[in-house]
């Protein structure tokens, strides 16, 4: 996680916003940082004696569609109303606030100021209400204000949870360190930066309800600068998703001591938020569900995976995939207590005949608690911990723990991992043998462009940023088809409006506008798009065709005769069948053919998010997409006319490249010799089921799968190193 450190943000100085009439300032150039939607937003203000003269904003870190487009608009502003009480730009309030925390800063410092109070706020409890993580409505938050201090904070209402298990680690972290400190600065909870942030705005909101300043309320957090030195691990487990809990459970059975490390608020990663495994012939699910029979014939899938993969390179690793994906599922069902229901209740996606071919995990309280992309499942994991745990009074595992390093001997052996804990302590853990489970790079910009070629909207963790992949890369380990398109199942518009600018119906029309399949449909690089299926598949059955769109999108487009078309005689038949697989929002398309009245506002609301281009012209389309002139010109045969592009984009779960890994799990050098004490798993060695260019093993189930298989390997194999 970025930190929102270095802001000389202190309680002190914001408190005293110099009003721009009145300003003295000592000619020069300030620069503060504060957190919008990420950490690092950076703001350069240039005055002289008695004004603003110039502003930069370093909004590097925001989404690009939405901070960063921001940019130009704030700087008009900031320049216009010379100094930070600005309005901010509609669909951009993060970033909006930080520009004005930093600006509020660096002026401050322009001026001189030290110290001053905070504007009273009245005694009582306040609501206050801020767009969240949630698809279908805002976040609600209580707030009780007792002698100028929080005292309490309740969410009384959110949808977060909806789409998974994140949103509980922001309300049961977050919510007493900002009361223990007082100040909103407090880091975002890992994992769950969106709804810490849904939180903090709700407070915000609340102060500013009760009369505050809420700007005044972001005092600096300090940081701890020690270090804790842990000794004498046999396993140190790095990532505590799937495959490392499964990896934790495996070693701790076969008696070694584990330490586990999670960068999280919570344990689970993305594996808490999956319908389930593929398992074939599990005896456990042949015992519940199939009459004590064997329900799939493993030799199938086996054929079905070499001839997917075009070689045999692998082909030892993929027949543990397939041949003990059954007896993984057992193990820990014997061992860890797991449980799993509805054994064909998901077909494949690839074979109809595999109609038993995954599972389902058994959600908490039966089945009634699920969210959209799942049963709620955390508490397997965490019973399967209690039970590694209770094998050696040693076993640990921390969350809120990052992992950086790795940390080598004098002969460069892997000997520990150093990482970093929310409150800035370092931490030093040794042990003999390291198992990297961070679930891939899907969070990581520069790795996402540099293997695939761009970056991917996510519905899956962010937190995965490479590192366990960049670890395994710092011991000499090898690469394996990072070129794997990333785990697509989800197409949605490209920038999810959480705010209510729209309505939910209004959102519903804007995302059949995306997802429809009767428009032209261009790529980023202005050639013509087709033939995409919105089952999410191709005719082969296997693959999600828009993954292998450039830039993982394309472009539905309209023209201005089109948009009139909707607006007096309504959405066409596909336009109003097409809706969102799981990132819905709520709202209900009308009818074919009933005319859509405010399709204008829609647009012009869609326009602000990114989720429209209007352009008039060839020229100034190619020019706002980015493609070149020419190419989009013989697209569309050179017809000039009011062009509305509406992206449809992926939403990935995660990335399928990583280290190159033996049966074992060992992670292999690029001589494809094994480093003895070094392990991968789940999506950190996922690319060795692979294949570059091909979108990933979609069989149904086969990722998490992956972490069960992975996972019992390299804990056994890493306690019988470490032994
Ligand atoms: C919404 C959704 C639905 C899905 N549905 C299915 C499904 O039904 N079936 C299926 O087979 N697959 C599904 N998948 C894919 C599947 O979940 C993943 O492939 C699998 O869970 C990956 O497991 P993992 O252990 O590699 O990663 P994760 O479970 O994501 O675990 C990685 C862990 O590492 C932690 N971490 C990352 N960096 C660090 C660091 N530096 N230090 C410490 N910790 C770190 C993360 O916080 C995380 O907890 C789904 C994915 C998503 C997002």
């Amino acid at each position: 996680m970025k930190r929102l450190c270095c802001l000389a943000l202190t309680l002190a100085l914001l408190a005293c916003a110099i009003p721009a009439a009145l300003a003295e300032y000592t000619p020069g150039t300030y620069t503060a940082e504060a957190a919008g939607h990420e950490a690092g937003l950076v703001v350069t203000v240039t005055v002289d004696e008695t004004g603003i003269t110039a502003v930069d904003l370093d909004v590097s870190n925001e989404t690009p569609e939405i901070g960063g487009a921001a940019k130009d608009a704030l700087i008009e502003q900031i320049m216009a109303a010379q100094g930070a009480d600005i309005d901010g730009v509609t669909g951009a309030t993060e970033t909006s606030t930080g520009v004005k925390l930093a600006l509020t800063d660096a002026l401050n410092q322009a001026a001189g100021v030290t110290a001053a109070e905070k504007t009273a706020v009245a005694d009582g409890t306040y609501t206050g209400t801020a767009p969240s993580f949630g698809l279908t409505g805002p976040l609600t938050a209580e707030v009780t204000l007792s002698d100028g201090k929080i005292t309490d904070i309740k969410v009384v209402s959110e949808t977060d949870s909806l789409t998974g298990e994140w949103f509980g680690s922001a309300e049961a972290l977050l919510i007493p360190r900002i009361i223990e400190s007082q100040s909103l600065a407090v880091d975002a909870i890992t994992g769950a930066t969106t709804s810490s942030n849904g939180i903090r705005n709700a407070v915000a909101a609340a102060i500013d309800a009760a009369g505050g300043d809420s700007l005044q309320w972001y005092a600096e957090v300090p940081k701890k600068d020690d270090t804790v030195v842990i000794e004498d691990y046999d396993v140190i487990v790095v990532g505590m998703g799937g495959s490392g809990v499964f990896s934790y459970c495996a070693a701790a059975d076969q008696g070694a001591t584990v330490f586990g490390i999670e960068a999280a608020g919570k344990i689970g990663g993305n594996s808490v938020c999956t319908y389930g495994p593929m398992a074939l012939n599990s005896r456990y699910l042949k015992e519940k569900f199939n009459d004590g029979e064997d329900y799939i014939n493993p030799d199938d899938v086996y054929k079905v995976w070499m001839d997917y993969v075009e070689g045999d390179e692998k082909a030892d690793v993929i027949r543990e995939a397939v041949y003990n994906s059954g007896s993984a599922l057992d193990y820990y069902v014997d061992n860890f207590g797991f449980e799993f229901e509805g054994l064909g209740l998901l077909g494949s996606f690839v074979v109809p005949e595999w109609d038993k071919e995954w599972c389902v995990y058994t959600a908490d309280e039966g089945n009634t608690a699920w969210n959209i992309l799942g049963p709620n499942k955390t508490y397997q994991f965490l019973r399967a911990l209690d039970i590694a745990n209770a094998k050696n009074e040693k076993n640990r595992y921390m969350t809120e723990l990052t992992a950086e390093s790795l940390i080598f001997d004098d002969d460069g052996k892997a000997i520990g991992v150093k990482a970093t804990y929310y409150d800035g302590t370092t931490y030093e853990i040794y042990g003999k043998a390291i198992i990297l489970a961070t679930g891939g790079f899907l969070g990581n910009d520069e790795m996402m462009v540099e293997y695939l070629g761009s970056t991917v909207n996510a519905i899956g963790d962010t937190v995965n940023k490479g590192a366990g992949i960049k670890m395994g890369q710092s011991a000499g380990g090898a690469l394996y088809m990072m070129g794997t398109l990333p785990m697509v199942h989800i197409s949605q518009v490209k920038n999810i409006i959480r705010t209510d600018d729209l309505t939910a119906d209004q959102k519903a029309i804007l995302t059949a506008l995306a997802l429809t399949t009767d428009r032209p449909m261009i790529t980023t690089t202005g050639e013509p798009w087709g033939n995409v299926n919105q089952s999410g598949t191709t005719a082969d059955g296997i693959e999600v065709e828009i993954v292998f769109a450039p830039n993982f999108m394309y472009y539905n487009l309209y023209t201005q005769a089109d948009i009139d078309a909707i607006r007096e005689k309504g959405l066409s038949e596909a336009q109003a069948a097409a809706t969102s697989n799981f990132l819905a929002q709520g709202g209900t398309l009308p009818e074919a053919g009933t005319p859509v009245a405010d399709i204008d506002d829609i647009l012009s609301v869609g326009e602000a998010y990114g989720d429209v281009i209007k352009a008039d012209g060839v020229a100034a389309l190619a020019a706002a997409i980015g493609c070149d002139e020419a190419t989009l010109s013989a697209t569309l045969n050179g017809e000039d006319a009011v062009y509305y592009a509406v992206p449809c984009t992926s939403w990935a779960y995660g990335t399928v490249g990583g280290l190159d890994v033996d049966v074992n799990m060992n992670v292999l050098r690029e001589d494809g010799t094994p480093i003895a004490n070094l392990f991968a798993v789940g999506q950190d060695s996922e690319g060795v089921c692979n294949k570059d260019g091909k979108a990933y093993t979609p069989w149904g189930g086969q990722a998490q799968s992956w972490t069960f298989v992975s996972g019992e390997i390299a804990g056994k194999q890493a306690a019988a190193v470490a032994k």
